[in-house]
């Protein structure tokens, strides 16, 4: 142990042979490809409509010849704009005045005769509101909206890739509205008598189990990736067993991995691994690793399941904290009670870890918290501090800028982005100083963050238990394939242990 830092990880980065490196990128394209793929899909939806709704030719049997939409707000949706409404003839070419706003994504048919479905980006707006009249909402559709929809949708998490979906019928008058946020998790607004009615959308998730296995024989992300699950799952194997094995140095071919699995599904479209029920890594290094999958707490009331991996005997396989509250390059300076101080020449105490990393990379809150501080502070520069349960606070110090939205008193969840890396305030260069207290006096949060998770409450174990003994089976009934491995096993350390949980 002497050869590591004290937080335990090692300092460098990781190595391509883990397959770790692509999974950032590969994730990113992967991404990219579903949404051009998404948009190019709604443009060719979005054509189709409109020719099949100005093809005919004949103008709306509108009262007095009224054109929908047209005079209703700038984004004038359909291309019906510079035609004359009784001209039944050419169709317009949408010539546009100068800086409109966004074009919209899509336009359809709603299946009412005359009924539109116009589905915008939210874009660069400014809030959920503006984004409603840049979509071509009326001032008083966008202020009935967002009251409708207040308590229902957090508009703080709004993104420029959400949708936002606007129904209206064949005079123009605004019947449905729709907010999406993702395939899973999608907003409505109805008209209920006089007034709207905000809520979300229930989308039906088919879950299927899956149970795979697989030899390592160049990477654990070749690996995984050979039994059909993609590169992506190996933050899954480092996240569970982080502390237990280092994936970067002590993966070795032919280790091998089982896993369990749900696959979410909507409409038969594969949508993403939901729970990892059970995972297995047979390190030849680490001898054997298990961890099993418990909800602690059932959804109720809006709030989701929670639930942790826990080892065979019910204790939780993390200590509840994340290790390191981002993706750094390499600790610059640990923590050191009794540092010399590099510029100033005298023994003073490094409270904390210097995690070097790049200027804006995002710095995740190291467990549930409630904010004590957030702003500048002398040589801190931009500080975050949490105040933890237990009698423990984090210090977050250097930041460039804050995660937007947040302030003193606001309570925020483990690994959710509270700011980005930076050099402000005594600073030499872009780097995180990590800082941890317990009951008021500083501690290295490379060993105090280390340690076991809790034991499962005994009220829980009876289930625990239970539910341990379906998923051993489970698991254990899962064949791991042979793989050829180039290299001879011989030519790689083997760990003196045995298995150590088997
Ligand atoms: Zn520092």
């Amino acid at each position: 142990m002497a050869d590591e830092t004290p937080s335990g990880i090692p300092t460098h980065r990781p190595l391509p042979s883990v397959g770790m490196p692509l999974l950032r990128d590969d994730v990113r394209s992967t991404r990219q490809k579903q949404l051009l793929v998404v948009v190019a899909l709604l443009a060719i939806a979005g054509i189709a409509a409109a020719v099949v709704a100005l093809v005919p030719g004949p103008p709306p049997e509108g009262e007095g010849g009224e054109v929908p939409a047209a005079a209703e707000g700038p984004a004038v949706p359909l291309a019906v704009g510079f035609s004359p409404p009784h001209d039944a003839g050419p169709l317009a070419i949408d010539a546009g005045p100068p800086a409109p706003p966004p074009e919209p994504l899509a336009i359809e048919s709603t299946g009412v005769p005359g009924g539109t479905r116009t589905t915008h980006a939210f874009g660069r707006a400014v809030g959920f509101r503006p984004a409603l009249t840049n979509a071509g909402l009326s001032g008083a559709d966008a202020d009935a909206l967002t009251t409708a929809l207040t308590g229902v949708m957090d508009f703080r998490r709004c993104r420029p890739e959400h949708q936002i979906v606007v129904e209206r019928d064949a005079d123009g008058s605004l019947v449905r509205f729709e907010y999406r946020a993702s395939i899973t998790q999608i907003y409505e607004a109805v008209r209920d008598g006089s007034r709207w009615l905000g809520r979300q959308v229930d989308v039906p998730v088919q879950r299927t189990r899956l149970a795979r296995g697989g030899t390592v024989a160049t990477s654990l992300g070749a690996a995984l990736d050979g039994a059909g699950l993609g590169r992506a799952m190996v933050g899954t194997f480092v996240e569970t067993f982080d502390g237990r094995i280092d994936f970067n140095t002590e993966t070795r071919a032919g280790d091998a991995f089982r896993i369990l699995l749900d696959e979410e599904r909507i409409d038969g479209q594969f949508l993403g691994y939901g729970t990892v029920w059970a995972i297995e890594y047979r390190s030849q290094r680490r001898g054997v690793l298990r961890a099993f999958w418990f909800e602690t707490r059932a959804a109720a009331g809006g709030r989701p399941a929670e639930g942790d991996f826990h080892d065979e005997t019910g204790r939780a396989v993390h200590g509840g904290w994340l290790r390191t509250p981002l993706r750094y390059d390499h600790i610059s300076s640990p923590f050191n009670p009794r540092r010399m101080h590099p510029v100033l020449r005298r023994v003073m105490p490094h409270n904390g870890i210097d995690y070097a990393a790049g200027t804006g990379t995002p710095v995740w809150a190291a467990a549930d918290g409630v904010i004590t501080f957030i702003g500048a502070r002398g040589a801190n520069g931009n500080l975050v501090a949490l105040r933890h349960e237990g009698g423990y606070e984090t210090f977050y110090a250097h930041l460039s800028r804050f995660a937007p939205g947040l302030s003193r008193g606001d309570t925020v969840t483990q690994r959710q982005v509270i700011g980005y890396v930076g050099s402000t305030g005594r600073s030499t260069g872009p780097h995180l100083h990590f800082g941890l207290k317990r009951h008021g006096g500083f501690v290295d949060p490379g060993r105090e963050l280390n340690g076991p998770g809790r034991m499962l409450p005994a009220a829980q174990m009876g289930r625990f238990r239970a539910q341990l003994a379906s998923l051993r089976r489970e698991l254990d009934a899962i064949e791991i394939p042979e793989v050829a491995v180039r290299e001879a096993p011989e030519a790689h350390p083997v760990a003196a242990t045995e298995d150590v949980m088997d």
